[in-house]
């Protein structure tokens, strides 16, 4: 039975030194890449390589091998990229694949528990113990956040409440009834369930019991958490995950809430620059590229995220050495580019999060008026203020101000009533590209 005092839930590999991190790296990595020999994939691209598990010697080592791509996992879909025979394995996951074929993981009964397991060392990091009340709020099915979340809560040994995405009502209820004390859900998400508490005048600090949030999914701004906190009353905690690096559980934020801590003895972490795939010097941005160093069906080498972010730091006063990188500024494919300036939904979230009138739904509209690229914010405001509008003039001027600083040109702002933009259960749509019409 875990020390439920304990800070840790998996002392052995949380409170390594980076030596012996990098000792574990090293060794795990060679296995990775004697056990990749199995597939079809990797095996064709090691020889052509003439890469043998004996060439790793150190994790820079990594360097020799060859990237793998979202494409790459497209082409050998849907099992062409398997290390193991089809019999081992237990589960897949798959993403949407809105364009060509999805892309499938796949997984063995060792690694639905390795998985399992990172998840509940991240709820655990956060304070959760088995006397909680977890409820999430992720769909289920497909989508990693549900079951992932599901198996990792129940492996720490809460009662984890599958209330899977929607029917916010239904949840606000589970809440009160259930005693949950910790919710996981996209950040967006969190905005509705206040909304409809307020409906419903119900008190998340007075009439319910919750303490944390896992918020993660979609990028999101420090000033987007720190509404959330003040919105329930709560510590929220940035998860990171991805299909592809099995879902939840690959970085989470510790206690000191300073970056995102990558569990190094299931990944190995590089930041490149995505042009020229060489690695950047630490604190500056680059592309995320993950190699899994733990996973038996479907080993990943240096699988390019596109997501955007940079190294913080290898300490932390939490005692774990593991990296800690930078909230994502989003993926490269997020990048907006308009006149000749690149622009990230974040920067705009950042701004707007700024101002106590506004909510945390907003969209960015992009359109061609005159061969010119215009760009329209829309964000929705606290009925507090709707019907002020000498105040919301002088609001609507100060955040174009303050816009204009931080993206170099000049966007159309209006302020919407709340309920006005489409909300999703799921992830949050933050761009609407209406020049791809014209051009
Ligand atoms: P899909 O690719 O269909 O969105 P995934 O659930 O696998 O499905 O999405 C993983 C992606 O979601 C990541 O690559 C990243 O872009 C984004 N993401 C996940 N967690 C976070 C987070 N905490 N902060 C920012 N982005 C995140
Ligand atoms: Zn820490």
């Amino acid at each position: 039975m875990q020390d439920i005092k304990s800070e840790y839930l998996h002392p052995e590999f949380e409170t390594l030194d980076r030596e012996q991190i990098e000792a574990l790296q090293v060794k795990r990595l060679q296995d990775t890449v004697r056990h990749c020999m199995n597939s079809e994939f990797y095996k064709t691209k090691f020889n052509e390589l003439g890469i043998s598990p004996e060439d790793i010697k150190s994790t820079a080592d990594i360097r020799k091998l060859p990237f793998t791509t979202k494409q790459d996992l497209r082409d050998t879909y849907p099992f062409g990229m398997a290390s193991v025979p089809l019999e081992k394995c237990v589960r897949l996951h798959s993403s949407s694949g809105t364009t060509g074929n999805p892309t499938v993981i796949l997984h063995t009964q060792k690694d639905i528990d390795e998985w399992a397991n990172a998840v509940a060392r991240c709820l655990w990091m956060v304070g959760l113990r088995p006397s909680d009340v977890f409820q999430n709020s992720s769909g289920y099915g497909m989508f990693t956040g549900g079951l992932g979340f599901q198996y990792g809560a129940e492996r720490l040994g809460m009662l984890t409440v599958p209330a899977a995405a929607g029917n916010t009502l239904r949840q606000i209820k589970f809440i009160k009834d259930f005693g949950t004390t910790a919710i996981h859900a996209v950040p967006s998400y969190v905005t509705r369930i206040k909304e409809v508490m307020d409906q419903q005048g119900v008190d998340p600090r007075k009439d319910t019991k919750l303490k944390v949030l896992a918020i993660g999914a979609e990028p999101h701004s420090e000033e987007q958490r720190k509404r959330i906190e003040e919105m329930l009353g709560v510590k929220a905690y940035n998860s990171f995950g991805m299909s592809e690096m099995c879902g939840p559980g690959v970085a989470f934020e510790c206690k000191e809430q300073n970056g995102l801590h990558f569990w190094e003895d299931y990944y190995i972490v590089e930041i490149v620059d995505p042009e020229t795939l060489e690695p950047v010097p630490d604190g500056e941005i680059g592309e995320l590229v993950l190699t899994t160093i733990n996973r038996e069906a479907m080993p990943l080498i240096r699988y390019r995220t596109r997501d955007l972010t940079r190294v913080l730091g290898r300490t932390c006063p939490c005692g774990r050495n593991h990296i800690r990188l930078d909230r994502m500024k989003g993926r490269s494919d997020d990048m907006m580019v308009l006149r000749g300036v690149n622009i990230f939904p974040i920067q705009i979230e950042k701004i707007l999060m700024q101002f106590k009138e506004l909510l945390t739904n907003y969209l960015i509209t992009l359109t061609t008026d005159n061969d010119n690229d215009n760009m329209t914010v829309e964000v929705e405001v606290d009925d507090l203020y709707a019907n002020d509008n000498l105040h919301l003039q002088q609001l609507t001027k100060e955040i174009i101000r303050q816009l204009k600083d931080e993206i170099l040109l000049t966007p159309i702002v209006k302020l919407v009533a709340r309920g006005t933009l489409p909300q999703t259960d799921g992830k949050a749509v933050r761009v609407n590209d209406l020049r791809k019409v014209y051009s």
